[in-house]
Formats: C-alpha cells, structure tokens, sequence
C-alpha cells in the first residue's frame, strides 16, 4: 500500500493527502516505535519505556507534553494547537501496555505507533486545523483500566472525540466489548502439619477449590457471551503444610451491564460460600473496571469512509468478544475503536502468534494506515465544527 499516492475520501481531500505524506515521510520513524515496544514489553502501569518514548517523539513533532500526565507515572498528554483558530478537541489515543509473560501478543505496539503517527501526521497540516489535537498515552488496559485514571484525573476533558484503533485478526468499525472488571480473592486460613495434625488446619487451597468448582458449575446458567475466568496466584508452598493462604484473579464480564452486576455479586456468594465451607476469612477486591462500548456512528461513519481508500473494508460480525477501558471513555464522550486486521482470520489474540503477527510487515501495514485515518477523522472534526455537533448529539440521545 502506498499511503502517499492513495486518492483519500472527501471531504479535504488535499489536506488528508498532505497528511498520508507526512505519515509516510515519518514511516521509519513510527515503525521503529513500534519494534522498540514490541522489543521492550512492559505490563500495565510499568510502561516506562514506552511512555517515555511516546512523550519524546511526539514532542519533537511539536506537541506540548505532560508526562507524568495525572497521577500515573506511564500516562502522556500532548497537545497541539491548530492554525486556523478556534474549534473542536479531538483525542487521539495510544496504548502500551503488554501482557505479563507473553509480551506484547495484544499487539499495543501498533496502537502506540499508530497513535504518535496520527500525531506526526496532524502537526504537518496543523496551519490548516482549527481548535486542538490531545494526543492521550494511556497506560494499563490490560488490566487496572488507566484511561479510568485519566479520566478522574479532568485529562479528558473538554475533548470531543476520542479516537484509537486495535489490531485484531479481522477489521470491525464497532467492535462489540464486554463490561468486565478484575477480582482478587484472597482466602485466610491456618497452617498446620498435613500429616501429624491436620485437624488444627484450616485449608485456603480447599476454598480455591471449591470457589474455581463453584464458578465452573456457574457457567450453565450464565447467559451466553459472558464471561468468569481466573488463575490461581498462591496454593501453598509444601505439600506436608496445610494452605494458610489462598490468592486467585478471575475476570468477570458481559455484553449487559445490568447483568455484569448481577454478575458481580454472585460471584461474591460464591467467594464467601467456599469461605463457610472451609473456615477461611475471604477478601474480595474488585478494580480496574472496564464499561461496555458505547460505538459512536456520526464518528464510526467516517472512519469507514476514510480508511476505504486504503483496502480497508469491515469484515462479517465475529463471535469474538473482548473487554477494553476504551469502554469507560465511551460513556463519556463520542468515541470509536475499530478493530483492524493484521493477521489471517482465526489467529487468537493473547497468543504467541499474535505476538509475532504485531511485529509483521503486515502489522506495519496497517500501523501507517491506521494512523493515517484517525488523522483524516480528526482533519475532518477540526475543520467542520457541524460534525462535532452531530458526533454530540448522537451521544446525547438525539439521533445524527
Ligand atoms: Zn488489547
Ligand atoms: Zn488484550
């Protein structure tokens, strides 16, 4: 794909030109980024690197940078002023987070880059933008829900429309998302010899046990698409010692947010059930949560008819469901968040594939193009201030 020789949609079509050329100039400038993050995985709310990095090259581009930005030490917010005046603020999103163990196989590179690229590519026509570009690095989405931070901490606000893609084995404009929310459980019992005295015992493994075969018979009757899954973080540390203490993290999530309570209070039956079965203190601490996805459509409509010139087409719906802080955003203003292919159809995400797929010339590919039309949207809102209003009333219930 030649970003720089494609004809873009209307409406702008010269400055959306000018835009692909200064993505395409900065092309190794913005894939090196993204082999760095990928080289360099660090998990949620440790993405120092890559924070820093992001910060750097955005402020080279001309950008106005806080990093720290609020209270997290990974977050960056960057702004850049348009030349033609007053008008909307657009947010232009990355992430950078990678999964503990596994890397970067949620491909949170490519969002990096492509989000500094959309960056790089708005600062070469920013003479021609009216308002503000807010450029947000937004920490730990894999787990803890950074942009919640950002949120609470007023980063957000004032932007109209938040922007960000992820890449995926299918392209999707409005790909659903799960609510979802993590939960540490941790059981408190009492250490005794297992062979010489085990009735002075009160074993916390037992209460894992119990809660992973109470959550296993749960899903019968859970409603299909949601979602309960955990891993065990400590089960003891001999076998001739009963458990004093037992710690898992299990995820929760569904497509209904009513539910997902419903949902989250079960789930603490379930705790304090293996609790009284056992004779263990139990704590339950629920955080990082994650909302399901309002899609905005005045937004998603142009992001479809922007990336078209570039080969880009949705994909038939898939039964894949994912769970993104994006979500919580999505309740707050006009946001999108597109999933785009990087891979063939079927290569599951958090895998080791994936990991390799996110650092594929084909997953630099689509960095470029996804930078470029999250540009071009924004071009479009920071030149027709009736577009933000129509993005606007959309959210507010009262239809494009
Ligand atoms: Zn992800
Ligand atoms: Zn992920």
């Amino acid at each position: 794909m030649q970003l720089a020789v494609t004809r873009p949609t209307e409406p702008h079509a010269v400055t959306k030109a000018r835009i692909a050329a200064a993505v395409e100039a900065a092309r190794d400038e913005i894939l090196d980024l993204s082999h760095r993050i990928h080289a360099n995985p660090e998990p949620a709310f440790e993405e120092h690197k890559a924070a820093g990095w992001v910060a750097e090259t955005i402020a080279r581009h001309g950008y106005v940078v806080q990093h720290p930005a609020g209270r997290l030490a990974t977050a960056v917010r960057g702004t850049l002023r348009g030349g033609a005046g007053p008008g909307g603020r657009v947010g232009i999103l990355a992430e950078y987070d990678a999964l503990p163990g596994i890397g970067h196989a949620c491909g949170h590179n490519t969002m990096a880059a492509s989000g500094v690229g959309a960056a790089i590519g708005l600062a070469a026509v920013a003479d021609e933008l009216a308002g503000e570009v807010v450029f947000l690095g937004t920490p730990a989405e894999e787990r803890g829900s950074g942009k919640q931070f950002m949120l609470d901490d007023g980063l957000f606000d004032g932007v109209d429309a938040a922007l960000l893609f992820h890449p995926s084995d299918m392209t999707e404009v409005e790909a659903r998302l799960l609510a979802s929310e993590d939960v540490d459980v941790t059981f408190h019992g009492r250490a005794s010899h297992a062979a010489s005295e085990p009735w002075e015992g009160r074993n916390a493994l037992d209460a894992l046990i119990l809660l992973f075969n109470a959550v296993g018979l749960w899903r019968q009757q859970l409603r299909p698409e949601s979602r309960v899954h955990g891993i065990i973080l400590e089960g003891g540390s001999a076998a001739n010692i009963i458990p004093d203490r037992g710690v898992a993290r299990f995820m929760v999530r569904s497509p209904d947010q009513a539910y997902f309570e419903g949902m989250r209070r079960h789930f603490r039956e379930l705790c304090e059930a293996a609790s009284l079965a056992t004779g263990c203190a139990v704590d339950v601490e629920f955080s990082g949560r994650s909302d399901t996805m309002r899609h905005n459509h005045v937004l998603g409509a142009r992001y479809l008819a922007n990336m078209q010139p570039y080969g880009l087409h949705d994909d038939p719906p898939s039964d894949n469901l994912g769970s993104s802080d994006m979500g919580n955003v999505s309740q707050v203003l006009p946001t999108i968040h597109p999933s785009l292919a990087i891979c063939d159809r079927g290569v599951p995400g958090h895998s080791i594939e994936f990991r390799e797929a996110a650092r594929s010339a084909r997953a630099d590919e689509v960095t470029l193009i996804a930078a470029t039309v999250a540009a071009q949207v924004a071009c479009e809102l920071l030149t027709d201030p009736a577009l933000v209003a129509a993005a606007w009333r959309e959210f507010r219930g009262a239809g494009a």
